[in-house]
């Protein structure tokens, strides 16, 4: 007898397939898609293999999906000829989840399914989408390569554990049998399937095919013999790979899909940009600014980067080489017609084309970002909010494009009561008093410290506006930005401010004569402090406070200080 093996699914796991058949009920049919899309990726990979290896398609070298239904038994199968899975794939792959990050994602969980819902949607379903549906699924699989008789069968009902027996498979690839449960058996319709695969699926670049049976040959109106066709398997969507598809062509529900696909984010993105090029590099990207940021957005380990295709050729995900990391939350694809086939990870750390396909890649995203910042204020907005103090890593890492990077960023500032960061540079510099020719600014440990600044009080005076800086990478941005528009960047906690050139000749006067009327109390501070300080001086920048302590022009702010000391420096 085959040997039969029953494992418990972890934990996490568990918790995802309860909260997902509770939270998208109104959205069942997008089971069809993570199983097709999936089923996509196979074929893909097993292409990137079979171009060492051509003996992987074992004669069998057109890849395809296919959907069948059986409407008595009251399933619906998928099945596909690509890379499929050994015994170890099949217990990782389907009784855990490989994301890091997912305890700690689970445990933000409240119990509220209305709350939880919208988090899943950041998690992304996949392959347990499937028990929406069905209350028995059965895969079953072969390696590409394998012996027919080293293919494996799961089985769960969705509940806690699944069973794994080894059985005999010809043919490569996997299948997965959905038994639909007693309410859902409107799956089980050939016709509401082919509507939920162009629907969703158009854009998968392998047929996706469906069984088209017999025609028989019949009468015509007057008498004629209409030919019949005999049952075959049809294609239902394009199966062109969309990026390689005219822009005019591809409406913008296919480029959402597409993203879905892509992503593996179960939201819609908020923008996009499909560029092909010509000349001195060729090469054709296509991409997606998501609507949320991933709740790993802040993990080290995360993965990131772009899926990169060489002549339309799958080569590997998440390419980080040709997306900075201060554009990390970027989706997307690249398809080169220069890089080699058997490109590799090291190949592609030290090489011109690389440096070449970063570069455009970096200007596109830029630039789409301009664009919805000039464009949609509020859309830009909504983006800032999710991913504002990734980009502000930008001017640190990404020199030659410092000043564009400038203008992306967004702020709060003295000019306004919220919290939000909503000002530009280009704003602040449209309200600069006369005779005012650096940007102000001031970084604190939060929104409230910078607000409440002693430091500002000679500024609200004089009516001239501050930027307000409380996120902890603040202090780091401000110290590799040092001007944009041609205006420097001035921290009011540093140096010798007290916007004297900025007076008129009648308050030049009356500071002189305040500074004389209290002689010799410089003498007996500096005494009393001894070498506690560089130095004590007069200033005319309070207006509350009796004194301020301000860090030397050259030196680092306090701030900077406690950023230094807190990394242990
Ligand atoms: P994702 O697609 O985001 O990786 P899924 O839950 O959809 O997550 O799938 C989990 C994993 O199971 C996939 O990464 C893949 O390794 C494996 N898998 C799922 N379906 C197939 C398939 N049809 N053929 C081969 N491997 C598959
Ligand atoms: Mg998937």
């Amino acid at each position: 007898a085959a040997q039969q093996e029953t494992h418990g699914f972890q934990t996490e796991v568990k918790q995802l397939l309860s909260l997902m058949i509770h939270s998208l009920y109104s959205n069942k049919e997008i089971f069809l898609r993570e199983l097709v899309s999936n089923a996509a990726d196979a074929a893909d990979k097993l292409r990137f293999r079979a171009l060492e290896n051509d003996s992987l398609y074992e004669d069998d070298g057109d890849l395809r999906v296919r959907i069948s239904v059986d409407k008595e038994a009251g399933t619906v199968t998928v099945s596909d000829n690509g890379i499929g899975m050994n015994r170890e794939d099949v217990i990782s792959n389907l009784g855990t989840i490989a994301k890091s990050g997912t305890k700690d994602f689970f445990s933000k969980l409240s119990g509220d399914s209305a709350k939880d819902s919208q988090l899943i949607g950041q998690f992304g379903v996949g392959f347990y989408s499937a028990f929406i549906v069905a209350d028995k699924v059965v895969v079953r699989t072969r390696a590409a390569g394998a012996p027919s008789d080293e293919a494996v069968e799961w089985i769960s009902d969705g509940e806690g554990e699944f069973t794994i027996t080894s059985i005999n498979k010809p043919s490569r690839g996997t299948e997965i049998v959905l038994h639909l449960r007693d309410d859902e058996k409107e799956f089980a319709d050939d016709w509401r399937l082919r509507s939920i695969v162009n629907k969703y699926s158009d854009h998968i670049s392998i047929p996706v095919e469906m069984y088209k049976e017999e025609v028989p040959e019949r009468d015509g109106p007057d008498g004629e013999k209409i030919p019949g066709e005999p049952a075959h398997w049809e294609a239902v969507n394009k199966a062109t790979a969309l990026w390689t598809r005219e822009k005019s062509e591809i409406s913008d529900e296919e480029y959402k899909e597409f993203y879905k696909h892509i992503s593996h984010d179960f939201a819609d993105p908020l923008s996009w940009a499909h560029n092909k090029v010509e000349g001195k590099t060729e090469y054709t990207s296509l991409l997606y600014i998501p609507s949320k940021a991933p709740f790993d957005m802040w993990n080290r380990d995360q993965n990131h980067g772009l899926k990169l295709y060489v002549q339309r050729v799958f080569i590997m995900d998440d390419a980080e080489q040709f997306m900075p990391t201060y554009l990390r939350f970027v989706k997307g694809l690249l398809d080169s017609n220069d890089l080699p086939l058997n490109v590799s990870r090291e190949i592609l750390q030290d090489n011109k084309i690389t440096q070449a396909l970063r570069q455009g890649c970096t200007k596109r995203v830029l630039s789409m970002l301009e664009k919805m910042a000039k464009n949609d204020a509020e859309k830009y907005q909504s983006f800032w909010n999710e991913f504002g103090n990734v980009l502000k890593e930008g001017p640190a890492e990404d020199f030659s494009n410092k000043e564009k990077i400038a203008g992306l960023l967004r702020f709060t500032s003295t000019h306004g009561e919220s919290e939000a960061q909503t000002i530009s540079l280009a704003d602040y510099i449209g309200r600069m008093k006369e005779g005012q020719d650096k940007i102000y600014y001031v970084t604190a440990d939060s929104y409230q410290a910078a607000k409440n600044s002693p430091h500002l009080e000679i500024f609200r005076k004089k009516g001239i506006e501050v930027l307000l800086m409380g996120e902890r990478i603040d202090e780091w941005l401000m110290s590799h930005l040092t001007e944009f528009d041609e205006k420097s960047f001035q921290s009011i906690a540093k140096g010798d401010l007290d916007l004297g050139d900025m007076d008129d000749e009648e308050t030049k006067k009356a500071k002189e004569e305040a500074e004389k009327e209290i002689e010799g109390v410089l003498e007996r501070v500096k005494a009393a402090l001894g070498d506690k300080v560089e130095d004590v001086k007069f200033t005319h920048r309070l207006t509350d406070s009796p004194a301020v302590i301000v860090a030397d022009e050259n030196g680092m702010t306090t701030q900077m200080m406690k950023l230094m000391q807190a990394a242990g420096q």
